[in-house]
């Protein structure tokens, strides 16, 4: 993690780790707005000279803090519901720059999308189409939509969050997409103006983002032929962040596939990337509650747990583990865990650790798909979520209290 530093003790930016758990208590989610705004610069810089829009995918880290900072930096934002939509206008996004994913979109989401002047609906089906067209005309306005297409290209990442295959349930088949452009573009209440493609998440070959972008490009070709001229291509989101020992492209290598595919192209380029502008500017900050020694393996048991951070239990994810604070010790190799009844929570495995009860950890690479995944499973207050920026730190989330976990449940009359 970059702005991560320390030889005695950790901190962020310019801010110690310690300190924020004195104030904040544990565990807290930590982020680093040099990181993002780096982050952001890198894609920047990735598209100078080209007309492009950076859509921030908003279900990676949905806090108006974190959303107020991109858009502060210009950013537009990739929904995929209502309730994200109503964060960005809260955080002072700019609607016209929202872009809407998603396979299913009420009625309610969309007249909430219509009214909000959005950039953009990506549409998943032809029945969505069929509905946002009524939706659109029973308001007395048009939506602006592009189709999300399935290039069939294998991303080569877990298949969990790979999309772009045939065999799963997001965008419309390549086959069939040439036909529904040419219903929407008849439809009253609706205007073409792009195509968007996402093939999947965690992405660290930047090939399969190409051969997605040549195919939708022939797409866009064979429409032009059609008379139907399109104002962006959509290329979805996907760039893969460093967990591990992985080695991701930077942005311009990343995108160059993509740039030269689309070299000379008149259309606008938009992009949807959510974990690598956020994953790698976030932490969670926990405390070691006990150090349990085992027959086969000692465990470290902290007050972070799965319902925290799902990663490593919903995809066996590897997060990397640093004590705060380092000790004169021997290591011991440690599961660390959670509170929670079930055997899945645990948040690293096998990790050689020299600590004792009462460290801080510090758990990397946890700003996407971190709290936006958290849940309050065993009645469990989410964390709280700070924002270091420079020396300065601002609590961006409180920590939520337990009576606001049963506020809107009744007991029987
Ligand atoms: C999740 C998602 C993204 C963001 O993906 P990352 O891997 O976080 O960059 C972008 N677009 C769509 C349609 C998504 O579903």
């Amino acid at each position: 993690m970059q702005h991560l530093t320390g030889t005695d003790a950790l901190r962020l930016e310019a801010v110690a780790l310690e300190a924020i758990a004195a104030q904040f208590g544990t565990p807290t989610y930590v982020y680093s707005r040099a990181a993002l705004t780096d982050a952001y610069h890198a894609y920047e810089h990735a598209l100078a000279g080209r007309r492009a829009t950076l859509c921030y995918a908003v279900k990676a880290n949905s806090n108006l803090g974190i959303l107020d900072a991109f858009a502060r930096l210009g950013a537009g934002f990739d929904i995929v519901s209502g309730g994200e939509l109503q964060r960005v206008i809260a955080a002072g996004g700019d609607p016209r720059k929202v872009v809407f994913s998603g396979v299913g979109k009420t009625r309610a989401e969309m007249r909430l999308a219509l009214a909000s002047n959005i950039r953009c609906f990506n549409i998943e089906s032809a029945e969505e189409l069929d509905r946002l067209a009524e939706t659109a005309q029973q308001g007395g306005t048009a939506a602006r939509v592009a189709f999300r297409v399935n290039p069939d290209v294998d991303p080569k990442t877990h298949p969990y969050i790979s999309t772009g295959l045939k065999s799963n349930k997001f965008g419309v088949a390549f086959e069939a997409a040439r036909g529904l452009y040419r219903r929407a573009a008849t439809l009253p209440g609706i205007e073409v103006v792009g195509i968007a493609s996402h093939i999947g998440s965690q992405l660290l070959d930047p090939a399969p983002a190409g051969e997605a972008a040549e195919r939708v490009l022939a797409l866009v070709e064979q429409l032009a032929g059609d008379g139907i001229a399109l104002q962006h291509i959509d290329i979805g989101g996907g760039m893969g962040i460093r967990y591990d020992d992985e080695t991701p492209p930077s942005a311009d290598d990343y995108l160059a596939p993509v740039l030269s595919v689309l070299a000379g192209r008149e259309e606008e380029i938009l992009l949807e990337p959510g974990r690598s502008l956020i994953g790698n500017a976030g932490l969670l900050l926990t405390r070691i509650e006990y150090l349990k020694p085992g027959e086969e393996k000692h465990f470290a048991i902290v007050d972070a747990a799965m319902n925290d951070l799902a990663r490593p239990a919903l995809y066996d994810a590897f997060h990397a583990v640093v004590p705060v604070t380092p000790r004169d010790l021997p290591a011991h190799t440690y599961d660390v865990v959670g509170p929670i009844c079930e055997s899945g929570d645990f948040l690293a495995r096998e990790r050689r650790l020299a600590v004792r009860s009462g460290d801080l950890l510090a758990i990397l690479s946890a700003g996407a798909y971190g709290m936006t995944m958290a849940s309050n499973y065993n009645t469990r207050p989410r964390a709280a979520e700070v924002m270091v920026d420079g020396a300065r730190c601002h609590l961006i989330r409180s920590r939520e209290r337990v009576e606001e976990l049963y506020a809107a449940e009744h007991r029987l009359p």
